[in-house]
């Protein structure tokens, strides 16, 4: 698949489920909840293979074309940061030993949110690698459950995924360290209500600069935050979430889904020997939160006017 190709179907994995529909509206104003047959077409395309690249230093992206799975390594074993669907872990195993790696030495088992496509695949991780899993104590009871109670109006059959047990929880500004390399937790609830960001250093071109792999703080599509919240508390959740986003120094950052950080269009001028890194992007930032502000803001005005 060409460049173009691959950047084409990143842009189609942006579009939000709620679009499917967009021209329906529910009596909230709210769009209706995602349908079946929709939102697993659009998972379904996620889930295709894309070839694993080191992104910048030691961080490799392993993961499917539209759900990115980063792989941190170090002299003493490695870091895995979301495992995908449960079915794209074989897609995974594969891109950790494609760049010479192997997935017996990943210790840890990270997550960004304790949704289908981002940690579906812990479990069969787990056993594959005997590594520790790492959550927020909110999203390990997600986890426990499988996904399976998430307060998201999505189909409880896509939103389900193999039970995993967190090994260990960690709180506001804890780190796991391995190897010289250091991943600070910090909780950003919100699109679930144990969504974790975590932030490294890492070394490029001589320069140490600041990493964050941010959590999703998109609104799912259909939840309301006022009229009928189904997780109470939600939009104190979100405030806090964007103030400490806007907060955190920031040189590079990483989504969970590839798409939404450009990676083929920054790994394209990366190839093109472009200085410093594409990758170092804090204006790219700043703008993703002030979306995501404007997209809070915009919902909380609706559910006001009703
Ligand atoms: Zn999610
Ligand atoms: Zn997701």
């Amino acid at each position: 698949m060409s460049s173009a190709e691959l950047i084409r179907l990143f842009v189609v994995c942006l579009l939000p489920p709620a679009t499917v529909r967009a021209a329906e509206t529910s009596p909230a104003g709210l769009p209706p909840p995602p349908e079946f047959a929709a939102s697993k077409r659009l998972f379904d395309s996620w889930k295709a293979p894309v070839p694993p690249r080191r992104l910048v230093g030691n961080i490799h992206y392993v993961g499917a074309i539209g759900i990115s799975s980063f792989l941190i390594t170090t002299p003493a074993g490695h870091i895995l940061l979301d495992t995908g669907f449960d079915e794209t872990v074989p897609l995974i195993q594969r891109g950790v030993e494609q760049l010479g790696f192997k997935v017996g030495d990943i210790k840890f088992i990270l997550g960004s949110h304790a949704h289908a496509d981002h940690t579906g695949g812990h479990a069969a991780m787990q056993r594959l690698t005997g590594a520790q899993i790492v959550s927020s104590a909110a999203d390990a009871q997600l986890l426990a459950r499988g996904g399976a109670d998430d307060y998201s109006p999505y189909p409880k059959e896509l939103m389900s995924y193999p039970p995993a047990k967190a090994d260990r929880i960690v709180r506001e500004g804890e780190a796991i360290s391995l190897g010289g390399v250091t991943l600070t937790a910090h909780l950003t609830p919100g699109h679930t209500r144990g969504a974790t960001t975590w932030t490294m250093d890492v070394s490029d071109a001589a320069t140490t600069r600041r990493v964050v792999f941010f959590s999703s703080i998109s609104i799912v599509p259909s939840t309301s935050l006022v009229l009928r919240p189904a997780y109470p508390g939600i939009v104190d959740d979100y405030r806090a979430t964007l103030a400490k986003l806007k907060a955190l120094p920031c040189d590079i950052w990483f989504s969970p889904l590839g798409g939404q950080f450009a990676m083929m269009e920054k790994l394209a001028r990366l190839e093109r020997g472009e200085q410093p890194s594409p990758f170092v992007d804090p204006a790219g930032w700043q703008k993703l939160l002030a979306a995501a502000e404007q997209d809070f803001l915009r919902q909380l005005e609706l559910e006001a006017r009703r």
